[in-house]
């Protein structure tokens, strides 16, 4: 059971028992990912799901809709030729992979049993297109399902996906799912995807819960940027629901209660009133600064997923965005954003930021950020696949396009780069060289650019990357240390896959030496460092970050705040002090102890800690 402490101290009542079912109230229990608590309408959401109604066609309409049908399979065969085009301009195996994936989805629809399953319904039962495909296409998965073979059952997905493509077609649907919902609704899922959840509207969407994801995942990031208070990976969330039931998701508890009863209603109106106040409060924080008791300022800046955060971004007293992650221009898209129109976003970006930095990411989908403009598969190994400094100088059109747009952006405010997933010098000296050469592009037509150009510097988020950080220190003009996939491979825990989420530790001794050594190299090439993976928005590991060196932090919008709290809260010598501790000690579960023992006293302090 994982049941996380509520850490705004709220929890004088406690919670009701985890997996347990009263006269009607279920409760389950997962990875609470964001603080906050959503009561509202249960809406059960299947992926990509289409509601068809069957139809009795007359015997005269046969033909017409037969062509009906036919015109809607032509239209899915050309959408995922265009996407084989797309695939074929990749390089390595994921484009390979991708390539066969996309040729048997080009043959289902090309006079293949699908295609001539629905025809003969349409013609014997006289029924609608749509009807048609839909039986169609639960007759097969059902025949894969029995035969009990691993192969056929991984591609009833993809038989799946198809019918979802001509059902598309047919109703004339573009794929924009989540736009009926009820007032307050609360997504229950089996699986969110990042790019499904960027979807989400916080005006109608209350909160997130789903069976599959970890509390790293970037569905649990999206969710968090957006505010929603989201439980991931809660096991049987899906049985005995059916949708429209009231429904309780506690983000920072982890819990999810279901048809709560009265009394348990009536308790987290009660802590959901308490936490909007103690956000109020900490709202006081913003225009005060992020200085430590002995007069050192910290600077405090944003994560962004969306641009649709930039006022949340400047609401919460940030001093830039740390981390754009520009992958949000390349989600829920076929194809691919060009230059003016990602340099469009980005000035818009920069100009509503009014001066403060914007430090952009290039493009970083593959792992878990799948996105299909970009030709990402999901590969044998997503994490290690082709993904993003990777994938930017394999498809170097791509990263120059990128790279153009953000150069370009730069002219209207201060703009610094980032690139992801950088394991060797190499890399980074090869991107710099092509963002001299856009440079210069850019320069010999005029266009107007930043001068000096914009910063380039490397996420350390690969234990070879920080090992090697003297090296690429002398390389790049700012480190940004990524916790979360440094914490992911170091430890080779699947930072999204809830069944590891409780070996995921980024206190493990391995990764604070990491985290250490990075911030020390970064400290002898002087050149500034930011700490932007989750770590950084956790005040409960803020103390530690500072003692290790950290002056800039990077952090969801909404961590912002009681982060800043905690820095004002803390000592800097003190802090010192504390990691000099940590850093002698060899269990993770000390390591824990200690840092709780620290922030327990109040004005936090290394005094309370016994030597
Ligand atoms: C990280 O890995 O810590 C990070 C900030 O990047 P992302 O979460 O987007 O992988
Ligand atoms: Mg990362």
């Amino acid at each position: 059971m994982t049941t996380r402490t509520d850490d705004d101290g709220l929890d004088s009542e406690p919670p009701p028992p985890a997996g347990g079912r009263g006269d009607c109230e279920i409760v389950r229990d997962g990875l609470g990912v964001t603080r906050g608590i959503a009561i509202g309408t249960l809406y059960l959401h299947c992926a990509g799901t289409i509601s068809v109604a069957e139809r009795r066609i007359p015997a005269g309409k046969v033909a017409a809709e037969c062509a009906r049908f036919a015109a809607a399979a032509a239209r899915a065969g050309n959408q995922v030729e265009q996407l084989q085009e797309k695939a074929g301009g990749m390089a390595g195996t994921a484009g390979e992979e991708l390539g066969y994936l996309l040729e048997a989805y080009r043959q289902m629809l090309h006079g293949s049993r699908l295609i001539r399953g629905v025809e003969n319904r349409i013609r014997a039962e006289r029924i609608n297109a749509e009807a048609a495909v839909q039986q169609e296409i639960n007759e097969i998965v059902h025949g894969f399902e029995a035969m009990e073979d691993a192969y056929l059952a991984a591609r009833v997905a993809d038989i799946r996906d198809i019918g979802r493509r001509l059902l598309r077609n047919l109703t004339n649907t573009p794929y924009r799912p989540f736009t009926a919902l009820p007032r307050n609704a609360v997504i229950v899922a089996d699986e969110m995807t990042p790019a499904d959840t960027a979807l989400l509207d916080p005006k109608t969407v209350a909160g997130l819960a789903t069976v599959l994801g970890g509390a790293e995942s970037h569905t649990a990031i999206m969710a968090r940027s957006l505010g929603l208070p989201s439980v991931l990976g809660v096991a049987e969330l899906l049985k005995d629901v059916v949708g429209g039931e009231t429904v309780i998701v506690d983000g920072a508890a982890g819990l999810v209660v279901i048809n709560p009863l009265p009394a348990t209603l009536a308790l987290y109106r009660r802590k959901r009133a308490e936490f909007l106040r103690s956000l109020r409060v900490l709202a006081r924080l913003k225009t005060v600064p992020a200085i430590t008791r002995d007069g050192t300022t910290i600077q405090l800046q944003a994560n962004m997923e969306l641009p649709a955060e930039v006022p949340a971004v400047l609401e919460s007293g940030a001093e830039g965005i740390g981390l754009l992650r520009s992958e949000f221009l390349y989600m829920n898209r076929e194809d691919v954003p060009s230059e003016d129109e990602q340099y469009r976003v980005l000035r818009d970006v920069v100009e509503r930021m009014g001066g403060r930095t914007v430090t952009v990411r290039t493009f970083d989908a593959g792992g878990d950020k799948l996105a299909p403009a970009l030709g990402c598969t999901i590969g044998p190994n997503p994490s290690l696949g082709l993904r993003a400094i990777r994938l930017g100088l394999a498809r170097q059109d791509l990263l120059e396009a990128q790279l153009a747009a953000i150069l370009r952006a730069s002219a209207h405010g201060p703009v610094r780069i980032l690139i992801p997933m950088i394991a060797t010098v190499g890399e980074l000296r090869a991107t710099r060289e092509i963002m001299n050469r856009v440079l210069k592009r850019l320069k010999a037509k005029g266009v107007a650019v930043a001068d000096p150009p914009p910063l380039l510097g490397a996420m350390i988020e690969i234990p070879g990357a920080a090992l090697s950080a003297d090296a690429i220190a002398w390389h790049a003009d700012f480190f940004s240390i990524g916790t979360n996939d440094l914490t992911q491979y170091t430890l080779a825990i699947d930072r999204s896959d809830e069944a590891v989420a409780h070996l995921y530790n980024p206190l493990h001794p391995a990764v604070l030496r990491l985290i250490q050594f990075s911030s020390e190299a970064a400290a002898r090439a002087r050149i500034p460092v930011c700490v932007c993976g989750e770590m950084a928005g956790d005040p409960r590991y803020t103390a530690l970050l500072l003692g290790l060196g950290i002056r800039d932090l990077s952090m969801a919008t909404s961590n912002v705040p009681v982060v800043k709290s905690r820095i004002r809260a803390t000592d800097l010598n003190e802090a010192t002090r504390l990691a000099r501790i940590i850093m002698d000690q060899s269990d993770s579960a000390r390591i824990a102890k200690l840092i709780d023992t620290f922030n327990e006293g109040g004005r936090q302090s290394a005094g309370n800690i016994p030597t």
